[in-house]
């Protein structure tokens, strides 16, 4: 890592698509919903590349808007020769996506039967939007990455709350995990469920025990991106089931998207995950 003032010769770079909105679009996508993503990109080549990706996969992106003079949302990570990282994440136009974006999106945001929302756009404009939404549709699936105070937001209006440990720490304000998903609970949010990596998740019923979700052991080869495609597919799944199903189902899409590398290619086919789910069912049998 360079000290500040330091040059240093680097070995390799390499570009990947990315972002949890972007991320979780393809992985439901992939799965065979109807995704159309809503955010901005900058007016850069990063951008054009995430459209042209995006569209690739089959996301609708006809309401993703291109800031002008503003860069594209980006992570630079700099992975020395132990494999340790440093990262500096700037928002760019994700940054810009404000209540006027959400205003003249509104209607067909609210014709979606699920919306998947997280938190790398300010959190005034997710607050505005829970808002504006009427009170029974879409179904609400928010995943609070990266970590931020839920205080501003109606949480009334969150169906599903999806932080892994790390961050149902922060949102909840609680270092006892569980002790902070029951004051989200008392506090409106409908249904808890927070991801435990390779232990799979954990579901906090409101007035019952918490229940544990099994992940199936797996040959991991990069964790990137297996929270997004618990998140795509469990916002999938909840289209078309209970959440006590859809849950199995999202941790199987998670434990699979570890086994290959990288972010948006690693994320699992439906009948991937159906066939995955089968095997890991009669290894329990
Ligand atoms: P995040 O990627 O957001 O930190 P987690 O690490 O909790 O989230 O992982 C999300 C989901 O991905 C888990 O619920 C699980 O289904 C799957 N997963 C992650 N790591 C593993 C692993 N080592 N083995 C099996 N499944 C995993």
């Amino acid at each position: 890592m360079p000290a500040p003032g330091e040059t240093l010769r680097g070995r390799n770079v390499a570009l990947y698509p990315g972002g949890k909105g972007a991320n979780q679009a393809v992985a439901a996508a992939r799965l065979g919903a109807a995704v159309s993503l809503y955010g901005k990109v900058g007016d850069d080549p990063f951008g054009k590349r995430l459209i042209d990706g995006l569209r690739g996969a089959g996301v609708d992106v006809g309401d993703v808007e291109i800031e002008p003079e503003t860069a594209s949302g980006l992570a630079s990570i700099w992975v020395d020769a132990k494999g340790d990282n440093a990262i500096v994440v700037s928002a760019g136009a994700n940054g810009r996506v404000d209540t006027e974006y959400v205003e003249r999106h509104l209607k067909r945001i609210t014709d979606a039967d699920v919306l998947l929302l997280q938190l790398e756009v300010p959190i005034e404009t997710v607050a505005f939007l829970l808002g504006a939404l009427p009170l029974a549709e879409p179904l609400v699936v928010l995943d609070p990455a990266p970590a931020h105070d839920l205080s501003a937001l109606p949480l009334s209006r969150i169906d599903v709350l999806t932080p892994n440990e790390a961050e149902l720490r922060i949102v909840g304000e609680d270092d006892d995990f569980e002790a902070g998903a029951r004051r989200l609970l008392d506090a409106g949010i409908e249904e808890v469920v927070c991801t435990v990596g390779a232990e799979g998740a954990v579901w906090f019923p409101s007035g019952r025990p918490a229940v544990r979700f099994p992940a199936p052991k797996v040959d991991v080869v990069d964790t990137t991106a297996a929270g997004d495609a618990f998140n795509g597919a469990l916002a999938w799944a909840l289209h078309r089931r209970s959440l006590e199903e859809a849950i199995p189902f999202a941790i199987a899409a998670g434990a699979l998207a570890t086994t290959a590398g990288g972010a948006q290619p690693s994320l699992p086919g439906l009948e991937a995950v159906l066939s995955f789910l089968a095997s890991s069912e009669d290894a329990h049998d």
